[in-house]
């Protein structure tokens, strides 16, 4: 009988919490090997921030890097993190995420709709530190015709409209460089004209952009395979409460639009709500200069799932190194009155600009990390004043390379001048009135940055010192892909704030992702998984992906868990019901 107030009730094996990565991954993996599988998610939509990402995922070792050549063993990137982590490294879950990894990989690759491909040439952030990848260790959900989700695709998230075109998502790598390149290449040219021509049909016909690319696809893939394994995906349902049988956690409550659905889980529930980005309570207690801040994620990450977990004594931890995944962000002002946020991960790093602080001085290498950017922008502004910054580049690198949601040659710059996005000066004094710094701070900083640009030189900061710097520049920029100077006018600028792609900060869990009480002992039939989980990073951003390729191992593991799985499939020919315990 249900209890009372609750109007409906659902038994199932497993209950995900959540239709991110974090979530999706768990879901399959566990229908995968024969649980009855129940996905809640709070929005009409499926996909959460997953669906809004770039959809890289950090998976060393993956057998597509293997299959391409690049042979490493487990010890190159656990050396790597044990540098990087430093007193945050948590030997037994890093190499939990590991060993998992690959498998991951090669069980979604061999059994599910998940296809990938391989990021060859993408390096690790800090190519100085021992064990360092130059590539290899990342993968991206493989390009996806939406047609293939049926009528699943009218529940799949829509993509950010900050980093799409008109709805188009872009994906990094040739891709990108020929959209980049259409005025220059031929090649490229009919690329970005083919892929535009279909999307624009897809438009008419659908009313969505259907050549699904980055984290909707990966969204769309595992849809598929959660769809084929019979996985119910309930919408609108925000889990609202944790039901527990003695100390287990053995299902939780729905709110749903026919009123609350208790769902009984006989393996658990999977908490993967993502994060807390839109918790100000939360954040204000963890963040910093949450003020300026800006989040990319989608609005619904509201901390539920950290809040579920305390409700049973899960604990989060707030020892991280950082709270949160930062990136610069800067707010686009739409014609229809709107304001949006855009992610400043690509320009940051091609020859010919710099970012400067109210002082006109600039703070770090730009081309590092989107973290790391972020963190060097906290450290710089003194406390009491805003933190922000301006990416500064004369109008030409604009029309090469773009500047923040102001697109390169040939769409035009103009509608972001006259909203006031883009800043402009015919001299580098005027930029900085119209930007509200320092000018003789800034053509001090300019004069400075380019008596060495000219050589291809940054003596203050190394841009292009490392393989990160590079594979992000210019290489027909010689001699240093990543630096030029800034000398014609008219100048441009943009401001941009501290921003986060999500949360770091999370519940404790143990190498099998189940959420950890007080005492440090597993809570019975409690997992997380995705950014509800306390980062394996420690707070540290080693590389792109280092969210979804946790998130999707994480979910994996947990799956595997929750179905009592005790040896891995990938291992040799054994069948699904020969791995189960
Ligand atoms: C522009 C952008 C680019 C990015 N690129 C990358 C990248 O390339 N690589 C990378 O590693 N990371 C990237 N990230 C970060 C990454 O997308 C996130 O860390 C990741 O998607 C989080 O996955 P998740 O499964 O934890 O949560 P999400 O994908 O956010 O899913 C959580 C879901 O839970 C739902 N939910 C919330 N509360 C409840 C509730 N009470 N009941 C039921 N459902 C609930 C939410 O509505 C949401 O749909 C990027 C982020 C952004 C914004």
């Amino acid at each position: 009988m249900p209890a009372e107030g609750v109007s409906g009730h659902i038994n199932c094996d497993l209950l995900v919490i959540g239709s991110g990565a974090g979530g999706l991954s768990a879901a399959v993996t566990a229908a995968w090997h024969e649980l009855k599988v129940v996905v809640a998610e709070k929005e009409p939509a499926l996909g959460g921030t997953t669906a809004w990402s770039g959809g890289w995922m950090w998976t060393p070792l993956n057998p597509l890097a293997r299959r391409a050549g690049i042979i490493e063993d487990l010890e190159a990137p656990r050396t790597y993190l044990r540098h990087v982590l430093g007193n945050t490294f948590n030997e037994v879950k890093v190499d939990a995420f590991l060993e998992a990894a690959p498998r991951m990989v090669a069980f979604f690759e061999t059994h599910t709709a998940l296809q990938f491909e391989a990021g060859l040439k993408i390096p690790d952030t800090y190519g100085q530190v021992p064990g360092a990848g130059t590539g290899g260790r990342s993968v991206i959900a493989a390009p996806y015709d939406g047609r293939g989700l049926g009528d699943l695709i009218h529940r799949l998230r829509r993509p950010m409209r900050e980093t799409t075109f008109m709805g188009m998502t872009i994906q990094a790598g040739p891709d990108l460089s020929a959209f980049m390149n259409v005025t220059r290449s031929p090649r490229a040219f009919i690329h970005a004209a083919h892929r535009f021509g279909r999307h624009l049909i897809d438009l008419a016909v659908y009313r969505r952009g259907m050549q699904l690319r980055n984290g909707i696809a990966l969204v769309g893939r595992l849809l598929r395979s959660a769809a084929d394994l019979g996985v119910e995906l309930r919408t609108s349902s925000p889990a609202v409460r944790l039901l527990q049988d003695g100390g287990a956690v053995c299902g939780a409550v729905l709110r749903t639009p026919e009123g609350e659905v208790e769902v009984r889980a006989h393996r658990g529930v999977v908490l993967a709500a993502g994060g807390f980005p839109h918790d100000r309570a939360r954040r204000r207690a963890l963040f910093p200069a949450d003020e300026e801040h800006l989040t990319l994620a989608v609005p619904s990450a509201t901390g539920d799932g950290l809040r579920l977990a305390e409700a049973v004594g899960g604990q989060v931890d707030a020892t991280l190194a950082a709270p949160g995944a930062w990136c610069p962000v800067s707010l686009v002002p739409f014609p229809d009155g709107t304001i949006g946020r855009f992610p400043h991960i690509i320009e940051r790093n091609k020859p010919g600009i710099i970012g400067v602080l109210a002082t006109g001085r600039r703070f770090c290498n730009e081309g590092n990390g989107y973290h790391d950017y972020v963190e060097a922008m906290l450290r710089a502004v003194p406390s009491g004043q805003e933190v922000a910054s301006w990416l500064v580049c004369t109008r030409a690198f604009q029309r090469r390379y773009g500047l923040g949601i102001a697109r390169p040659t040939p769409l035009p710059v103009g509608p972001y001048i006259r909203s006031g996005y883009i800043k402009v000066g015919r001299t580098i004094a005027e930029l900085a009135r119209a930007c509200g710094i320092d000018p003789d701070g800034l053509e001090r900083t300019v004069a400075e940055y380019n008596r060495h640009a000219r050589k291809g030189e940054d003596p203050a900061f190394g841009r292009g010192s490392t393989p990160y710097n590079r594979a992000g520049g210019d290489p027909a920029n010689r001699p240093n892909p990543c630096v030029a100077p800034i000398e014609r006018g008219p100048f441009y600028a943009v401001k941009v704030v501290p921003g986060s792609f999500g949360t770091f900060a999370g519940v404790k869990t143990d190498a099998n992702a189940r959420v950890l009480d007080a005492g440090g002992a597993p809570i019975p039939g409690l997992y997380a998984a995705g950014t509800d989980m306390a980062s394996v990073m420690g707070g540290h951003y080693p590389a792109g992906g280092i969210n979804l390729g946790p998130a999707m191992t994480f979910g994996y593991i947990a799956g595997r868990h929750a179905a009592g799985v005790t040896a891995y499939e990938t291992d040799g020919q054994a069948t699904r019901s020969e791995v189960r315990g």
